[in-house]
């Protein structure tokens, strides 16, 4: 990327002279660039929603004598409009994760209650898609964070791992300590992600299937909510996938220890 520079000029006492200043601004530049693509992206997203809302409550009036067609576009409306309410609470989280205090909560968080409250959340929509979730492993390890967003986190794992799988297939979350990291895996054996893909799917609205995530009702944000959560608790993510085979989601984050609450710890 090329250097971008601001140049200023200011006079220099002598007649005829100026100092020339060049400023290295190409940091703002890109956080600028950012947050451009951010905002058009967005419209870009909202526009098919609200596009759909308009069109169907012009339908409703168009078939207003016949009710069974009115219940059908009202039926539909409920859904986009249950889309949108996510899609802005996805974006306002997001932009929340972005912001200057994007974790203003910490505090000593048990892994193990993060784990039992992600696959909580994901047990129905489990059931109904036919798929087993496995909880392997355990750990009495703790992170430093915000209990509510590290569930997030494992939540939208689980929930990929649900929606691109295909009926009577596993669900694996595997937890275990590394040293001085926790280890989080979400193991499917789901549709899986091309090569190509891989190392975009945590950018904002990226979809390697567009149409999969519409109708599993996607956002495309749920993995770059994940990666800005994890980086926040000085973390990483990874991914590995076989297409076809199915797809690993690890989150590693540094363990802690909280050495007063077990005394006998101390050296
Ligand atoms: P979405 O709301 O579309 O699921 P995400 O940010 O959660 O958005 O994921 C981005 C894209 O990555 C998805 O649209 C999908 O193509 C791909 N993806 C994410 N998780 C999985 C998975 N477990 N298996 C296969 N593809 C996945």
């Amino acid at each position: 990327e090329p250097l971008a520079v601001r140049v200023r000029t200011r006079p220099l006492g002598g007649v005829g002279h100026i100092a020339v200043i060049l400023d290295d601004v190409t940091e703002s530049r890109r956080v600028d660039a950012v947050r451009r693509d951010f905002v058009a992206n967005i419209s870009h997203e909202l526009k098919t929603p609200v596009g759909a809302l308009h069109v169907l409550a012009e339908a409703v009036y168009a078939a207003s004598d016949d009710p069974v067609a009115v219940r059908r576009f009202a039926d539909r409306m409920t859904h986009e409009s249950a889309r949108l309410a996510r899609l802005v609470q996805e974006i306002i989280h997001l932009s929340r994760l972005q912001g200057a205090d994007p974790l203003p909560e910490l505090r000593p968080v048990a892994v193990d209650n993060v784990t039992a409250e992600a696959v909580d959340r994901n047990r129905l929509a489990a059931q109904t898609r036919g798929i087993s979730v496995a909880v392997i492993g355990q750990t009495d390890a703790g992170v430093l964070g915000d209990e509510a967003q590290l569930v997030t986190a494992v939540a939208n794992l689980l929930e990929n791992a649900v929606n691109y799988s295909p009926r009577g297939t596993r669900v694996g979350l595997g937890v275990r300590s590394a040293g001085d990291m926790v280890e989080i895996s979400v193991a499917d054996e789901g549709i899986g992600i091309a090569e190509k893909d891989l190392e975009r799917v945590f950018e904002r609205f990226y979809r390697a299937d567009p149409a999969r995530s519409r109708e599993t009702g996607g956002t495309g944000l749920g993995l770059a909510i994940v990666k800005h959560i994890v980086t926040n608790h000085g973390g990483t993510v990874g991914v590995w996938s076989s297409e076809g085979a199915g797809s690993t989601f690890t989150l590693r984050l540094p363990s802690y220890h909280d050495d007063l609450a077990d005394g006998d710890d101390a050296p």
